[in-house]
Order: C-alpha cells, then sequence, then structure tokens
C-alpha cells in the first residue's frame, strides 16, 4: 500500500480495525450458489489508496449480520474490488440476498500473497504451475491476472482448474484472455455432462500429466480442498519440484484477522497474519492431523 502523502492523509493500511464503507456495484453469478460481487469504495480518497497484493484477504461486513474473511478476487479497471463467495451462512447468504446496491463494510487488506516475482525482484520464477479447485481458484485470479500483465518473467506457466461438474467452473470467460497470454489452461471435471468433451478426473492427473523441463526452477501456487492441496504438493514433489517452491492457501474461521482472537490458530501459525498464503514445508505437519 502507497504511504501517506500531504495530498493522500488518509493512510488506510494503518488501523486495521478501520472498516471503510463499500457499495455493491455488480453481482454475477458463476457456477451454482457461488456469485462475485464487484465492491466500490464509498470515498473515493479511499479507493485511490487501497492497495493490495494477489492472495490477501479482507472483512466483509454485513451491518446487524457479520464479518467474513473472502478473498480478493481481482480488481476492475475501474477500481471496483472483486470477491468471489459461496453463500454457506449468514453473512455470505445476507451479501447474496442484498444484491446491487448494498452498503458492507470492509476492512484489509490482511495476510500474505504469493511469491511471484515482481518488476523489484524479476526472474525469480522460470515456471509456473497454478493449481485449483472449485472456487479455491478465487484467490488464484488475481495472481493470474499479475501474471498476464508481467508474461515475460515466467517461462511456462499452466493453469490447472478442477470442479465437480462444468457448470462448477470459475472465471470461464477468462480462460481465453489467460490462453491468449500464452498460458496454458486445462481443465477436468468430476461429472460430466452431455456437452463435455474434455478431461474427467482429479486436478493432480492433470498435474502429472504436465511435460516439466525445469523442475528445480517451477514454482506451484494452489488452493482448493485441502486433501486435493495436500495431493497436488505430493505429485509436484514426486515429478522433483522442491517443496519449498510449493505454496498453498488455508482458511480457517476467524473473527479479527489480525492475530489477537486466536480461532485461525493452525498449529504455531495464525492464517490471518502468518497465511492465508504459506509454504507447504511450514504447514505439511499440520494438514496431515485430521480435523486441526
Ligand atoms: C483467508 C480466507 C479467505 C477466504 N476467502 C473466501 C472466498 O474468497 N470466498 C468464500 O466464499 N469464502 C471464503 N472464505 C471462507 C469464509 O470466510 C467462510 O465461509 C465464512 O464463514 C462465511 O461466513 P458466513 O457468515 O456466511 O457463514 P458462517 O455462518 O460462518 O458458516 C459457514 C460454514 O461454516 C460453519 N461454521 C460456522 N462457524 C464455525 C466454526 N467456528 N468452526 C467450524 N465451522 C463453522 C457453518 O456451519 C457453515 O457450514 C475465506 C476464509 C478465509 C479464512
Amino acid at each position: 500500500m502507497r504511504p501517506a502523502t500531504a495530498s493522500a492523509p488518509l493512510e488506510v493500511s494503518n488501523d486495521p480495525w478501520r472498516t471503510w464503507g463499500v457499495t455493491v456495484k455488480r453481482l454475477v453469478d458463476e457456477a451454482p450458489n457461488i456469485f462475485t460481487i464487484e465492491l466500490a469504495f464509498n470515498d473515493p480518497r479511499v479507493a485511490s489508496e487501497y492497495r493490495f497484493e494477489p492472495g490477501q484477504f479482507n472483512m466483509l461486513y454485513v451491518p446487524g449480520v457479520g464479518e467474513s474473511a473472502i478473498s480478493i478476487a481481482g480488481q476492475t479497471s475501474a477500481k471496483t474490488l472483486q470477491h468471489s463467495i459461496r453463500a454457506v451462512g449468514s453473512v455470505t447468504r445476507a451479501i447474496q440476498r442484498g444484491g446491487v446496491g448494498m452498503q458492507l463494510g470492509l476492512r484489509g487488506p490482511f495476510g500474505t500473497s504469493w511469491p511471484v516475482a515482481t518488476p523489484s525482484a524479476p526472474a525469480a520464477v522460470h515456471d509456473l504451475i497454478i493449481a485449483a479447485g472449485g472456487i479455491g481458484l478465487a484467490p488464484l485470479k488475481a495472481m493470474i491476472a499479475s501474471v498476464v500483465h508481467n508474461r515475460t518473467q515466467f517461462d511456462r506457466v499452466s493453469v490447472l482448474i478442477g470442479a465437480r461438474t462444468p457448470a462448477d467452473l470459475l472465471y470461464h470467460l477468462e480462460y481465453d484472455q489467460w490462453r491468449q497470454a500464452a498460458i496454458d489452461v486445462q481443465l477436468t471435471v468430476d461429472r460430466p455432462d452431455d456437452g463435455w468433451t474434455g478431461q474427467v478426473g482429479v486436478v493432480t492427473l492433470l498435474l502429472e500429466r504436465l511435460t516439466l523441463p525445469h523442475p528445480t526452477a517451477t514454482r506451484v501456487f494452489t488452493c482448493g480442498p485441502e486433501v486435493m492441496m495436500r495431493y497436488v504438493a505430493k505429485s509436484a514433489e514426486s515429478r522433483g519440484i522442491p517443496s519449498q517452491n510449493i505454496w498453498v492457501t488455508l482458511e480457517r474461521h476467524m473473527n479479527c484477522a489480525i492475530g489477537l482472537c486466536g480461532h485461525c490458530q493452525l498449529g504455531p501459525e495464525f492464517i490471518c497474519k502468518d497465511g492465508p498464503v504459506l509454504g507447504f514445508d511450514r504447514v505439511r505437519r499440520w494438514l496431515s492431523v485430521y480435523d486441526l
């Protein structure tokens, strides 16, 4: 986030408890029970100061209902923030019901981001594998947009997407744009429908079939059900990708988002501030403990 200057004195990042007013400008149904909202800050000064890194999340607050952690899926050219949400409980269902025009509170951004090379640290990555399951594509979407933008910093980039059915594939209108940026986009579903001619099976199948010319210079970023991420990591390691090159993003119930309430603790890690993006080596031990 940009440091405050005389012309921008709000210092959006300085107070993690400060909730900014936002308006739902657009709501798009992505898949059964999953929708994407675009949020505009009510105060244009906040809009101009707000910065996030791909992989971070916001706390979205529905007055009178509650607050939930939701990953930042992207930012539009009009500077609205995109969040893709599965309607599962009180907050997420209230946002779905509220629709366009709804007033929400937003705190953030919080948490760690995907360690992609940046203009200030180029050439850190040669090849990239992005593996997503279901709504797990949401925390990866802003990172894919950043890769498209900085495409020359990478050699081979593969995006492997798994979903239960073809109707559950998120952001399908974006795949062509990613492919035009020389990104290898591969899809697989658990249950095909009549029109499906693509792969059937789990996302690790796609990884197992990938050609990996530079395994030690390949990074893997994955998000989805934890069992899927464990298998992605196992498969990547078996292909010669070092475990320190593998990152996962984790979800736990959280209240404060700043490491105080302890709800999101996983072993010694607080998912809100040490994560949500964490090196697989750091969490491997905890992910193997049932129900932790
Ligand atoms: C870093 C991060 C990023 C996230 N990004 C996204 C995202 O991009 N999109 C998205 O849809 N979701 C995301 N989530 C998940 C989202 O925050 C939760 O689903 C949230 O609980 C939804 O709030 P709710 O009030 O609608 O549902 P809740 O009322 O919280 O209920 C959601 C579900 O969790 C169960 N539950 C409720 N409380 C607990 C508890 N204490 N322990 C265990 N289970 C409980 C409920 O029974 C229900 O099945 C993210 C979570 C984290 C931590």
